[in-house]
């Protein structure tokens, strides 16, 4: 049993539908169980009949969901009501409280707007979440007698965790996305010098090198008061939750000194909701929030108000955040269609787009966008892209590959391409301490055997006395 086994199920040499399988002291374990959001039709989830024909109960010791981007937790529904887990499946306490709105917000897209059938229903979310445990920060859980987990912070989004599994001497550390900046709500990744036999992390950024936060922050600030200042629309896709706060916080500020009367428009609907979690989850957001709570709310802002969908045809200057990030769906788009054809306005695309998704064509360049329904969108508007994104870049890799001293490495969450590109920079760098580096495609599996330790129980005495007589005292 002393072979460890990983195949990535999605987020193999990819991003999007993370779902990692790992086999460890003859327990199979999956790790995330995302959704793709670059596709409409069976690939969206992962191929669970990999794992096995009928019943998955028998072959699964348990699930672990590392944050609520959908990306890692959109199959969940599918995979406990359409396919038919039942066992254990772990996550943090905000993981818990808002992947079910994610989840029914995405349903609802793709149901009851786009007319999708063979989707899970509300019912099946809630469902589904009744069969999840809580893990708390750094909480050790016994899965079963000899299977154990234990969540570290990760930084990144709200509630985001880590994970070190742990059978017997085998141990294998799980990053999920994770970001080892702080920034102006959560605090910096972290874990402890765990040495696993395995790390595996995510390395959607491994050929970034960061410029610093305060030149990016500037950038952001002079692109959006340039292009409203000469009486353009400024349209910033972002996930609800996350970096839209962060991003609130920095034009917030700069509208308040420099005296701005342009309307700022938040349209992610989940305001509310969002400081409600802030507060629920104190302890997992940064020092500096925890004691401005105290005195006000952080979403309480003087100049960016609600957006409603009848301002879109306003005429003049403004800034909207909307919903969804990559602009697959939802009012992002709405926005972005109307709005595209106009060389006056700019879209800033603050974090990373899964292929397939109008937000990764934009930024690719693409000039035409054509639609379902055969529209064909000019995209006229200047369009930029800043890595406001929560994940660790290059540097922050390795820092924690260097940190946690793992005897092997497995990328996971990137592109083909950077991942070799690391996998030089970790064998170069970190050739000594870890020894190999894997970057498993979907469907492909890397197995290793581990040194396997047998517990001694012996005296120091005797063991002094035994050294001394061949000559090694001076190992103890
Ligand atoms: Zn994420």
């Amino acid at each position: 049993m002393s072979q460890i086994k990983v195949t990535p199920l999605g987020a193999g040499q990819d991003v999007g539908r993370s779902c990692i399988l790992l086999t460890i002291g003859g327990k199979n374990i999956m790790l995330d169980c995302g959704m793709h959001m670059g596709f409409n039709d069976d690939r969206r989830f992962p191929d669970f009949s990999f794992i096995a024909q009928g019943s998955l109960n028998q072959h699964l010791s348990c699930v672990i969901i590392s944050h609520f981007h959908l990306d890692h937790c959109g199959a969940l529904p599918y995979m406990t009501e359409m396919v038919g887990y039942n066992g254990p499946i772990y996550m943090t306490m905000p993981t818990k409280a808002i992947c079910p709105i994610l989840l029914e917000d995405y349903r609802r897209i793709t149901v009851d707007k786009k007319g999708e059938t063979n989707f899970f229903t509300s019912t099946m979310v809630k469902d589904c979440m009744k069969k999840v445990t809580t893990v708390g920060l750094h909480e050790t859980v016994q899965v079963d007698d000899e299977l154990e987990i234990k969540t570290y912070y990760a930084g990144h989004v709200l509630g985001a965790a880590m994970f070190l599994i742990k059978v017997g001497s085998q141990s294998v550390v799980y990053t999920g996305d994770f970001n080892t900046t702080p920034d102006r709500h959560l605090g910096a990744a972290w874990i402890d010098k765990c040495r696993p036999d395995l790390l595996i992390t995510e390395s959607t950024y491994a050929t970034t090198i960061r410029d610093s936060k305060r030149c990016r922050e500037r950038d952001f600030l002079t692109k959006v008061h340039d292009c409203v200042e000469k009486g353009g629309k400024v349209l910033i896709p972002v996930f609800a939750l996350g970096r839209a706060q962060e991003m609130c916080i920095l034009l917030e500020t700069y509208w308040e000194r420099m005296n701005l009367k342009i309307p700022i428009y938040f349209a992610v609907g989940l305001t509310e909701k969002a400081t409600t979690f802030y507060k629920m989850f104190i302890t997992w957001t940064n020092q500096k929030i925890k004691q401005t709570f105290v005195h006000r709310n952080m979403f309480d802002f003087k100049h960016i108000k609600p957006f409603d969908r009848a301002y879109v045809d306003n005429p003049g200057p403004m800034v909207v955040f909307a919903t969804p990030g990559m602009l697959h769906s939802g009012l992002s788009v709405q926005i972005f269609r109307k709005w595209a054809p106009n060389e006056n306005n700019m879209l800033i695309m603050p974090g990373y787009c899964v292929a397939g998704t109008v937000g990764h064509k934009v930024i690719s360049g693409a000039k035409k966008i054509e639609f379902e329904n055969r529209q064909i969108v000019e995209v006229k508007m200047s369009v930029q892209y800043m890595s406001f994104s929560a994940h660790a870049d290059a540097k922050g890799i390795m820092q924690l590959i260097q940190h946690c001293e793992p005897s092997k490495v497995l990328l996971v969450h990137g592109e083909a391409s950077k991942m070799e590109f690391l996998k030089k920079k970790i064998n170069q760098e970190l050739g000594t301490s870890c020894k190999e580096c894997f970057m498993p495609a979907n469907g492909e599996t890397v197995s290793f055997s581990t040194p396997v330790s047998v517990p001694v129980d012996t005296s120091l005495s005797l063991v002094k006395k035994q050294l001394f007589q061949e000559g090694g005292t001076n190992f103890i």
